[in-house]
């Protein structure tokens, strides 16, 4: 017997034609139908939730983020992607564990407003699995690694990681999954992330990465030059080198056998052709990030040719220490901007694609969320048109339009986000709490 009927006046499924006067139909936890309501089957007796003339989504994907420096935004002026890094090094130096703790908590609250039920994390220390967890969401936690470390070093660090690794998935919800990241090729040696790769622990765990972002990554890559060997070096440190394949930074990884099936490769702006039919061969996916992407001056990534070579493409947030919001909707404003910029006709059931299907692909969750589709869970968001909007013309724009008000989320068929904000925290005390954090770290 079904749990509940959720009614709308626009039902996008993003797989599957646009619903109108529609409903989606859930039994624990999961979707059972979806379609007009005299399609549907027979629900008598069902508690409805009557939506009114919102719009249904699925719930938004953030293929990749970094709550636990949701509190760093405005701190780490904009820059070009070295100098910004070894600027973001030195500001956060002094950010104490119980600070970055309350971000995260600040941060899952903010995605859970802005419309996300899924969200891939990465982090040095794991902090948005229970953060994250706590507000109800659902999500891939990626506890980052670093260094050149190699032979027993590497082995002991390696082995280190998955103990916390494990100790954190004992203590992360049912619906918060916890995977590993060498954080990318500039801050990672080749035999550590080889390590990672062949972990039992690791190397089993969704894997995530930053890969290509900017032209100072290949600079210190290919030349071992560059405002971003200074920022490394400037904190004592010296980049990672990859001796192997070359130029650039995907024929590198590839090289040393780094390119993983599965692994969410977060930026990949600086990436050719081969590079995307490399990506696309390994099953190495995409988390586009176009707004931190412009802000850290790291060009235009590729996004058709790599779709057009079959890699899988998603949307991600990033972080406000450069850009991000925890907003995919403002995302997928970057995103559909960038489009255009290359030429392309941007449409807005395409972005919106790219912000749920597109990511939950990315994260190897496509079977699972992305779209209301019957079988998978019940994740979705209610989203109220603003005065006067032509839903009828295009609800996906209408839809992702900033002034169509986020009113409802359900993960698993749960309401976590209702008429009167979270439902599972407490949001004042989260805001107290991170107003003080955020007054420690100015
Ligand atoms: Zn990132």
């Amino acid at each position: 017997m079904p749990s509940a009927l959720i009614r709308a006046e626009w039902v996008l499924p993003v797989e599957g034609p646009v619903v109108q006067g529609g409903g989606v139909l859930v039994q624990d936890g999961a979707i059972v139908a979806v379609g007009r309501e005299r399609d549907l089957p027979p629900c008598d007796g069902v508690p409805v939730t009557d939506l009114g003339g919102a719009i249904l989504i699925p719930g938004l994907v953030d293929a990749h983020c970094h709550l636990e420096w949701g509190l760093m935004g405005g701190l780490v002026p904009d820059a070009g992607f070295g100098d910004w890094l070894g600027a973001f090094i030195h500001r956060t130096a002094g950010v104490t564990p119980a600070d970055r703790e309350q971000a995260a908590r600040w941060a899952a609250l903010t995605a859970l407003r802005r419309g996300t039920t899924t969200l891939a994390d990465s982090g040095p220390s794991g902090f948005a699995a229970p953060a994250a967890g706590q507000a109800g969401l659902r999500a891939v936690v990626h506890m980052e690694i670093f260094g050149r470390d190699t032979g027993h070093d590497a082995r002991e660090k390696v082995a280190r990681h998955g103990e916390a690794l494990l100790e954190a998935r004992e203590q992360a919800g049912p619906r918060v999954r916890m995977g590993a990241s060498p954080h990318s090729p500039y801050t990672v040696g080749p035999e550590l992330w080889s390590e990672v790769l062949a972990d039992p622990i690791l190397g089993a765990a969704p894997l995530a990465a930053h890969v290509a972002e900017s032209p100072d990554e290949v600079l210190l890559l290919d030349q071992q030059v560059g405002p971003l060997v200074e920022a490394i070096t400037s904190v004592g440190r010296d980049p990672a080198r990859w001796p192997g394949g070359g130029p650039g930074v995907v024929s590198r990884l590839e090289a040393a056998g780094a390119l993983a099936p599965g692994l969410v490769a977060a930026h990949c702006v600086q990436v050719d052709e081969d590079d995307a039919a490399l990506l696309a061969a390994r099953d190495v996916r995409v988390a586009h990030c176009p707004h931190s992407n412009a802000r850290l001056q790291c060009g235009d990534a590729p996004v058709e040719v790599l779709q057009a070579l079959g890699v899988a493409v998603g949307l991600g947030t990033d972080s406000p220490a450069s850009a991000g919001a925890y907003d995919l909707r403002d995302e997928a404003r970057w995103a559909a901007e960038g489009v255009a910029r290359r030429g392309g006709t941007p449409l807005a059931a395409d972005m919106l694609a790219m912000a749920t299907i597109g990511s939950a692909t990315v994260l190897g969750m496509q079977g699972e969320v992305g779209s209301l589709v019957p079988g998978k869970r019940a994740d979705m968001v209610a989203i109220r048109p603003f005065e006067g909007a032509p839903v009828e013309a295009d609800p996906s724009l209408v839809a992702l339009d900033p002034r169509s008000r986020i009113a409802a989320s359900w993960v698993d068929g749960e309401l976590v986000l209702g008429p009167d904000g979270p439902v599972l925290l407490d949001a004042g005390a989260i805001e107290a709490d991170a107003a003080e954090a955020r007054a420690r770290i100015m």
